[in-house]
């Protein structure tokens, strides 16, 4: 299956995804993970980058849709994958319908996690995340690790992400509405969208996922 995930920033699109990826054995491909990846490598690519994330901004397209089009051709993303955080505006979406057409293939779902704003603020406000696994995920308050800063799967350093600050948060919501809702409408008009709500425990919400991208996107209207 080649499927997208979309929603707003501290809806569970990573900790979903992790989940999802291995129920439908497909490659879970973040642009963030490999955007910090790169960062933490000190890599050229990560470099360019590092400015545009601290701020809560869409690192520009160019750059993007290159690094996220050459892990989409590595071997194990041939047969499907599922994107997380990619696309994030009309443009890449464009520039994957491309991609997808010119290898003769298209995407089967595009799956929308809802989550309300407050929900979203709090959910980012006390997230913890493994320096180790992004997809190991805490929250101070919801989901605390048995001891404080430390890894319940894997014993990792448990740290908050420089963007997950307020005032960026601010900023990513704000992209989100601006740049990112609109892919929604697009991929609402090839009948891929599928909407499930983000709210409750991590096991529901892939349930919830996992039951909807069964049903037939074109069916929900
Ligand atoms: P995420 O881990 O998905 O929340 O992404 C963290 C940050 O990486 C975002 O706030 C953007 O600055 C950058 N980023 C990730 N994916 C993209 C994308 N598709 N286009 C532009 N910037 C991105």
């Amino acid at each position: 299956m080649r499927i997208v995930l979309v929603g707003p920033p501290g809806a569970g699109k990573g900790t979903q995804a992790a989940y999802l990826a291995e129920n439908l054995s497909i490659p879970h491909i973040s642009t963030g993970d490999l955007f910090r990846a790169n960062i933490s490598q000190g890599t050229a690519l990560g470099k360019q980058a590092k400015a545009y994330i601290h701020a809560g901004n869409l690192v520009p397209d160019e750059v993007t849709i290159a690094m996220a089009q050459d892990r989409m051709a590595q071997p194990d993303a041939v047969n499907g994958f599922l994107l997380d955080g990619f696309p994030r505006n009309v443009s890449q979406a464009q520039a994957l319908d491309q991609a997808l057409t010119a290898d003769d293939v298209r995407l089967d779902a595009v799956l929308d996690l809802e989550v309300p704003e407050e929900e979203v603020v709090k959910r980012i406000a006390g997230r913890r995340i493994c320096r180790n696994n992004s997809a190991h995920v805490f929250h101070i308050t919801y989901s605390p690790s048995k001891q404080e800063g430390v890894c319940d799967a894997c014993g990792g350093e448990l740290y908050q992400r420089g963007d997950d600050s307020e005032e960026t948060v601010r900023t990513r919501l704000e992209v989100y509405h601006t740049q990112t809702e609109p892919i929604i409408d697009y991929y609402k008009a090839q009948g891929l969208v599928v909407t499930i709500s983000a709210l409750g425990k991590v096991t529901e919400v892939t349930e919830r996922a996992m039951e909807a991208l069964k049903r037939d996107p074109a069916s929900q209207g």
